[in-house]
């Protein structure tokens, strides 16, 4: 997971500090020089990082932390807030055009994550905001970069502008831009030519695009497994090209967090989207806030919310519920379930998002095994429906042919029974439990 060596030892540090009745100086000294080394390993910026300390020093030795009934706790507070200031403080949206078409021009260096963000970015705005983008394809010098954004374009059922390879790139942005408005298209996401350094035929070729369709917004696309280099292409773009955002790449990715800490710091524009993975809808919008909080082990209650929001249906909730209650749910229910929390992304990821799930015994190095998962995905799916309702239905040749079916043995399969039935029994209990807690404790 991203950030993980810089969360374990800040969350140490805060450890520390939180219960204290009294902060002192020299606490507050101890706790700033470990914050100091925790951010420096996690390669941010030098300088960065000498700012950050010096303004965390200044508040926690102040009359807020000082003079509050809880000091220990107002440290953290300050931490955290500094932290989320570093890295923009309040999610920065995208600027919309008065009049549409919204054009927003991806740059940055090849295998940054350029093309497959262009095509994310396209889902988030139909899946999100209900729009209809044009996928221009100007990157006419990687080889098979047009080919992969055609390829993005059918998956996502949309178009996708391209003239070849032969045409040069200000000419595809100018005819793109014609089509756009003429298609009705609200946003135009062009992806340009990326080099493998920043050279100046590049930067000259970009300036001229963005001198012919003048877009709302030029989203530096920056790789942020690569650390200070990261952050030193994003200047080099920004000096050149004033961007408006940058998109930072691969955080799910074991990266120590120096881009992501450093970006807004060095060059002053914002991080507006991260990306969580290869896949299309792997592209989440930056908040500052909630990622400070995650990085601290407050865990991004608000994040996972969404998620369950946007992946589990309401109406199939309450149905579940009342299914557990009447002890009817059954294995496809279960599968149902399952398939639904996978939306919501890896375990991993969900699990770092539970508040103190770090400091939980045994949580630390769970890895989730999704190999086991898909397992019991595959043994469901080898059950006929009937044995998915109803279980004791299931002999010996029934529970071979599912194995042989899944991929898995008998025993795998006979674990799988046992601790569903184990499961349904724990469900009456809890569902008991909760009424006669409400008996009880009810008066009208
Ligand atoms: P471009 O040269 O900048 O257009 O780069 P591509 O879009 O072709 O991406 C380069 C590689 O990075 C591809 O294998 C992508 O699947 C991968 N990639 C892009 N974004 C992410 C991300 O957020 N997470 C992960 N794990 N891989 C990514």
């Amino acid at each position: 997971m991203a950030f993980e060596g810089l969360a374990d030892r800040l969350q140490k540090t805060i450890q520390k500090i939180k219960g204290k009745g009294k902060v002192s100086e020299a606490d507050v000294k101890e706790m700033t020089r470990e914050v100091r080394l925790a951010l420096l390993e996690a390669d941010v910026n030098f300088k960065v990082v000498k700012d950050f300390v010096k303004r965390v020093k200044e508040r926690a030795v102040g009359q807020e932390v000082m003079q509050s009934l809880t000091p220990g706790q107002q440290v953290i507070k300050v931490v955290k807030e500094e932290l989320s200031d570093l890295m923009g403080g309040e999610q920065s949206k995208i600027a919309v055009a008065n009049k549409p078409p919204t054009v927003i021009m991806m740059v940055g260096l090849q295998g940054a994550g350029k093309t497959t963000t262009t095509g994310k970015l396209a889902n988030h705005l139909r899946k999100k905001h209900n729009r209809n983008p044009l996928l221009v394809a100007a990157d006419v010098y990687r080889p098979a970069a047009i080919n992969q954004l055609q390829t993005l374009g059918k998956q996502l059922g949309m178009s996708v502008f391209s003239l070849g390879t032969e045409a040069n790139p200000v000419d595809i942005a100018k005819q793109a831009m014609e089509y756009a408005k003429a298609e009705h298209h609200d946003y135009v996401i062009i992806d340009t030519a990326g080099r493998l350094h920043v050279d100046e035929k590049l930067m000259g070729e970009l300036h001229e695009i963005k001198s012919e369709v003048s877009p709302n917004e030029i989203f530096l696309v920056v790789d942020a497994m690569t650390g200070q280099d990261a952050v030193n292409v994003a200047e080099s773009f920004n000096e050149q090209l004033d961007v408006t955002g940058v998109v930072l790449t691969k955080l799910d990715g074991d990266t120590r967090g120096g881009a992501a800490l450093s970006i807004k710091a060095v060059t002053g524009k914002p991080i507006k989207f991260a990306g969580m993975g290869e896949k299309l809808d792997q592209l989440e919008p930056f908040h500052p806030e909630r990622m400070a909080s995650r990085i601290l082990g407050m865990g991004d209650v608000l994040t996972l919310i969404e998620k369950a929001q946007e992946n589990v249906d309401e109406q199939k909730a309450k149905d579940l519920e009342q299914k557990m209650r009447s002890m009817s749910f059954t294995f496809e229910d279960f599968l149902e379930q399952m398939q639904q929390v996978k939306n919501m992304g890896p375990l991993d990821d969900l699990l770092s998002m539970m508040p103190g799930a770090s400091k939980m015994k045994g949580m630390k190095n769970l890895q989730v095994d999704e190999k086991q998962i898909s397992h019991v995905e595959a043994i469901i799916q080898s059950m006929t429906k009937a044995e998915r309702i109803n279980p004791e239905v299931m002999n010996a040749s029934r529970k071979k042919r599912i194995a042989k079916g899944s991929g898995t043995s008998v025993a795998e399969v006979n674990r799988l029974l046992k601790q569903f039935e184990e499961m349904k029994k724990m469900m009456k209990q809890m569902t008991n439990m909760g009424k006669k807690g409400k008996k009880k404790g009810g008066f009208k």
